[in-house]
């Protein structure tokens, strides 16, 4: 939108209107900083009130000027009231500019002092009725801002204030001071009743406030639920299917061992029935590390040699290594600084990796394992020059339950337990997983292990 000035003979003054014009604009539009539709409404109010005693200090000035001018009242009578009243207002725009920023509630304050020091500068003097009527807008502003108690505290001080100097500073006859008793009495009951009004207000807006939590509270547990339940869905699902297979597998096996006659094929039959079994064994171990890690504190930290825990898991991997002809190279660093960390978990997170880059290599392949010491860390390298990973499915194969190759993962075994099992298990150290991968070529996996772990770090 666009906003015209009028035009100026002058460039400066063209200039001082446009700025002022823009200052206008930007004082008077809503505050896009203030959420709350209680802050919004006592800003609106703030900006009325503020408007309104400035132009009634205006008014007041006018008319004390009117009053040096036709009746020859020396300007001196009036000067402090007019400065008061001239710095008032500069003071109030500044606040409330202050207001307009994330500072609401200090810009607030500042405006209820500048009202304040403003009325109570302006009434110090003169006994003119402006002067308590500045007084009722200052403390009504404090009536609208702050609690009930300092309302009536602010209310007290700036009334009396100004009559108790008179008094005891000024040697005025103490009996007027009755007078302005009265006063206070009729301001603080006006102001009271303000207070009341306002919190009925506030009452109320909060009521509505906490209902729109409640429900959005409400509504966002209930997306969590059903994100569970159809996670668990998910879960059982596919888990119950790598159930199925091998046991379908261990049934018929069984059948043709109870069936068949031939010693060689009862055999080949009962080595299937233990493959099977290890591997329904494996997927059970898989799934109480899934449970097991969500709690980072039941890990059972001590000194762990990270060599020898390399060479230990290797061992799972020697009947795969010699079916598939595979070469395992252990390029272990001397002398490792042992890390505090599970064993046993630890054990299955480098097992699961093992058993990945055999599952997934080559016939004739090799596996590289290497560590090596960093700063404050112990790294684990697994490398397979096997069929690799496409760059798509990288960022999501640390995900529950997620396999490259269905079928394939399917047929080997594969849940999509064992990679966020590693990762868990690498996390629940202060540790870090990375990979990187070439498809058909390589693929290598990086463990990064602080050496003292922080569990749940
Ligand atoms: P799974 O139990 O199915 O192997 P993982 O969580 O261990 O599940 O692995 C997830 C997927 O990542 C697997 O389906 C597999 O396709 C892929 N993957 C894991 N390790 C390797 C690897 N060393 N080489 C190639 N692909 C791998």
């Amino acid at each position: 939108m666009k906003h015209h000035t009028p035009p100026t003979s002058s460039p400066l003054l063209a200039g001082i209107i446009r700025k002022i014009h823009i200052l206008f604009i930007w004082l008077t539009r809503p505050n896009p900083q203030i959420q709350r539709p209680e802050e919004r409404r006592q800003a609106r109010l703030l900006l009325t009130l503020l408007t309104a005693f400035i132009v009634f200090s205006g008014v007041v000035a006018i008319s004390l000027v009117a009053r040096v001018a036709l009746e020859s009242t020396p300007l001196e009578t009036f000067a402090s009231q007019l400065v008061a009243l001239l710095c008032g207002d500069i003071l109030l725009v500044i606040a409330y500019a202050v207001a307009r920023t994330p500072h609401y509630q200090i810009g607030a304050l500042l405006s209820i002092v500048c009202v304040m020091v403003t009325c109570i500068v302006a009434a110090i003097g003169t006994q003119e009725p402006f002067a308590l009527a500045f007084l009722s807008i200052g403390t009504l502003i404090g009536a609208l801002f702050l609690t009930p108690r300092m309302t009536i505290l602010v209310t007290i001080i700036s009334v009396l204030i100004t009559p108790v100097v008179k008094t005891l500073f000024l040697h005025r006859d103490w009996r007027l001071l009755s007078d302005e008793v009265i006063f206070l009495v009729g301001i603080s009951l006006i102001n009271l009743l303000v207070v009341t009004m306002r919190r009925a207000d506030l009452n109320q807006i909060e009521q509505q406030s906490r209902e729109l939590l409640d429900a959005e509270k409400r509504r966002v547990e209930l997306i969590v639920q059903n994100e569970r339940a159809a996670a668990l869905r998910m879960f059982i699902n596919n888990v119950s299917h790598d159930f199925r297979t091998p046991l379908t597998v261990i049934n018929s096996s069984a059948y043709l061992i109870k069936h068949v006659v031939d010693q060689r094929q009862q055999q080949i039959h009962a080595i299937i029935i233990e493959e099977q079994t290890a591997r329904l064994s494996n997927l059970i171990e898989d799934m109480i590390a899934v449970i097991r890690l969500d709690n980072p504190n039941e890990l059972n930290l001590q000194p762990v040699d990270i060599n020898q825990l390399a060479k230990q898991a290797a061992q799972t991997i020697v009947p795969a290594l010699t079916s598939k002809q595979l070469a395992l190279h252990l390029e272990l660093a001397d002398r490792l600084v042992p890390v505090q960390a599970d064993r046993y978990a630890l054990e299955i997170a480098f097992r699961e990796l093992l058993e990945n880059a055999a599952q997934y290599n080559r016939n004739g392949g090799s596996i590289i394992v290497q560590t090596a010491e960093a700063p404050g860390s112990i790294v684990l390298r697994i490398t397979d020059t096997g069929i690799g990973i496409d760059e798509g499915h990288l960022p999501h194969i640390f995900d529950l339950l997620y396999r490259v190759d269905k079928a394939r993962s399917t047929k080997t075994g594969g849940a999509g337990l064992g990679l966020p099992i590693v990762k868990k298990i690498i996390e629940a150290h202060g540790g870090t997983i990375a990979v990187e991968s070439v498809p058909d070529q390589h693929t290598t996996f990086t463990i990064t292990l602080p050496r003292r772990a922080a569990p749940g770090e």
